[in-house]
């Protein structure tokens, strides 16, 4: 488990948490839970005073063209199987291990606010579908469904 605490602007700072434990002590101003929050306190990673940030969830476009991605290919290799497709049990294999996982990353410049991104479970990178994945699906280009966005 991992949160992140707000000092001041552009500055956020890590924070490892056990399950239901806030990344901050709360310093009694605002009793949590609450539903006021953001909760304030005092961070368990530096000390110094902070804010919780809650960091936005992946941006829908992005997660829907992958979670369109996973159906389409899925498809197209349930499909290969069906037709005993010498490659497609490999191929099938290869798109379970390329698995779409999403994790929050401190991305760009310093300063920047952590976001939710998605990446492969086996090449990490950023973006789904990885690679791997892009230069398999070259092959079912034929398929209905393909969107460009997805060339290797
Ligand atoms: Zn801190
Ligand atoms: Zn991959």
């Amino acid at each position: 488990m991992s949160g992140f605490v707000q000092h001041g602007p552009g500055e956020f700072c890590p924070v490892m948490t056990r399950p239901g434990e806030l990344p901050i002590e709360p310093d009694g101003t605002n009793p949590t839970p609450a539903p006021d929050w953001p909760a304030s306190g005092d961070c368990r990673n530096c000390g110094r005073w902070g804010v919780i940030y809650e960091t936005p969830p992946l941006d829908p476009a992005q997660a829907d063209l992958a979670e369109r991605f996973a159906r389409w290919f899925g498809g197209s290799l349930a499909w290969d199987l069906g037709v005993r497709e010498p490659y497609a049990p490999l191929h099938k294999d290869l798109f379970d291990l390329h698995a779409r996982v999403e994790v929050v990353v401190l991305a760009g410049n310093a300063g920047a606010a952590p976001v939710t991104a998605q990446q492969c479970r086996e090449c990490g990178g950023d973006g789904w579908p990885c690679k791997t994945l892009r230069v398999m699906a070259e092959w079912h280009k034929g398929v209905p469904g393909w969107d460009e966005r997805w060339s290797a």
